[in-house]
C-alpha cells in the first residue's frame, strides 16, 4: 500500500518508528518491541537504516520491515540513506526491498560522519528519491524536512528550497526532524506552504523519559530546547519516574496541540520503547478517532 494514499481516507495518519538493534544488542529486543507494539493504532512503521552499520546490520531494516508487514499486517516504511553507497549498493537494497514487498521508502542523505565514507554516487537526497523511481515508479518515496533549519543550510527558505528538489524528485510525503516547540513546527508549515509544498507532513515527535537522551538528541539534531521543557527537565532531573511521566506528558501536550491545529500525521519516535509507545498512543487514541469519525461525516 502506498502510504501516501493514507492521508486521501484518514484525517489523522499516526505513525511509530524503531530502530534495527544495534551490534551490542541481542536481536531479540527488536521482536520483543514489535510484539509489544503489536494492536497500537499504527498506520505505518518506519524502520531506520544505519547508515554507518555494516552490511549485515543495514540488512536488518528490510528483515525487520519485511517482519512487521507479514507478521503484523502493518504497512512498514524502509529508511534508505544514500551518501556512503554506490548505486550498485542502493540498486541491490531496492531488490530485496522489492521482493520484499516493501513500497514504501524514506529516501535520505545520512548524516555525514568519522563513520561514514562518502562513496560520491550520491550527494543530496534528491538524487536517491530520482534514482529509486527510475528503478521502479511504483516505490513510494517519502523524504525527511527540518522545521528548525537542517544544519548545512544557512537559512531555513534555503533549506526549503532544496526539499522542493525532493518533492520534485518524487517524494510524496515528508517526515519531520524532532522538535520540542510547536511554534517552529507551524511556522515552517507556513513557509512551505508559502513556497508551493504541498504534500503531507507528518510532525516527529519524540518522548524524552531519560536525562542521557536529552543530551544525546540534543547534539545529534540540534532541536532547541523550550524553557517550559527545561524548567520541567530540571524539576525531575533526580526523580527518573517523575521524569518519565512528565517527559510522556509533554510528548501528549504536543501532539494535542497539533491535531487541534489541524495537523494530519503524526510521526512517533518510539525509541523501541512499548511503554512509553503504548502510554502515548493511548493517550491520543480516543482523539484521533473521534476526528477520523468527523471526516467520515
Ligand atoms: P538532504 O535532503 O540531502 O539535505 C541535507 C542538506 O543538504 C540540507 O541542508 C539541504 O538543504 C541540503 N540540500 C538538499 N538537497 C540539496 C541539493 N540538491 N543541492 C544542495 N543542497 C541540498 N539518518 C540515518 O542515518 N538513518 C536513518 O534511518 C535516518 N532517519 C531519519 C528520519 C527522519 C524523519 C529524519 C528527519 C532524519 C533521519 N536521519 C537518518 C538523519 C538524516 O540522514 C540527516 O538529517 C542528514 O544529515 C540529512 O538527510 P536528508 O535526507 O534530509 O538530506
Amino acid at each position: 500500500m502506498n502510504i501516501a494514499n493514507l492521508f486521501q481516507s484518514k484525517k489523522i495518519v499516526y505513525s511509530l518508528e524503531v530502530f534495527p538493534p544495534k551490534k551490542t544488542s541481542s536481536v531479540d529486543t527488536i521482536y520483543n518491541t514489535l510484539y509489544g507494539l503489536r494492536g497500537l493504532p499504527a498506520d505505518f512503521i518506519s524502520v531506520t537504516y544505519g547508515a554507518g552499520g555494516s552490511d549485515t546490520q543495514r540488512s536488518k531494516t528490510c528483515e525487520i520491515a519485511s517482519l512487521i508487514k507479514s507478521e503484523y499486517q502493518i504497512e512498514p516504511v524502509s529508511h534508505l540513506t544514500c551518501l556512503n553507497s554506490t548505486k550498485e549498493d542502493i540498486r541491490q537494497t531496492l531488490d530485496s526491498l522489492k521482493a520484499n514487498g516493501i513500497q514504501n521508502i524514506l529516501a535520505l542523505r545520512g548524516d555525514k560522519g568519522p563513520a561514514v565514507t562518502p562513496k560520491n554516487d550520491f550527494t543530496h537526497a534528491n538524487e536517491l528519491a530520482e534514482f529509486i523511481k527510475a528503478y521502479d515508479p511504483s516505490f513510494n518515496v517519502l523524504g525527511a524536512c527540518y522545521p528548525e533549519c537542517h544544519c548545512d543550510s544557512e537559512t531555513i527558505d534555503q533549506d526549503i528550497e532544496n526539499l522542493k528538489l525532493k518533492i520534485e524528485a518524487g517524494a510524496s510525503h515528508l517526515i519531520t526532524q524532532l522538535f520540542f516547540n510547536n511554534n517552529h513546527f507551524y511556522e515552517f508549515m507556513d513557509k512551505a506552504i508559502q513556497k508551493g509544498i504541498t504534500v503531507p507532513i507528518s510532525a516527529g515527535i519524540m518522548p524524552i523519559i531519560n536525562k542521557s537522551q536529552i543530551e544525546r538528541t540534543v547534539s545529534m539534531c540540534g532541536a532547541s530546547l523550550p524553557r517550559a521543557f527545561s524548567t520541567m527537565i530540571n524539576k525531575y532531573a533526580d526523580d527518573p519516574q517523575a521524569l518519565k511521566d512528565a517527559g510522556i506528558a509533554y510528548a501528549v501536550n504536543q501532539i494535542i496541540d497539533l491535531i487541534s491545529n489541524d495537523v494530519r500525521g503524526i510521526h512517533l519516535y518510539t525509541m523501541n520503547n512499548v511503554e512509553t509507545a503504548s502510554r502515548i498512543t493511548e493517550s491520543i487514541e480516543n482523539i484521533i478517532k473521534s476526528q477520523n469519525r468527523i471526516t467520515k461525516r
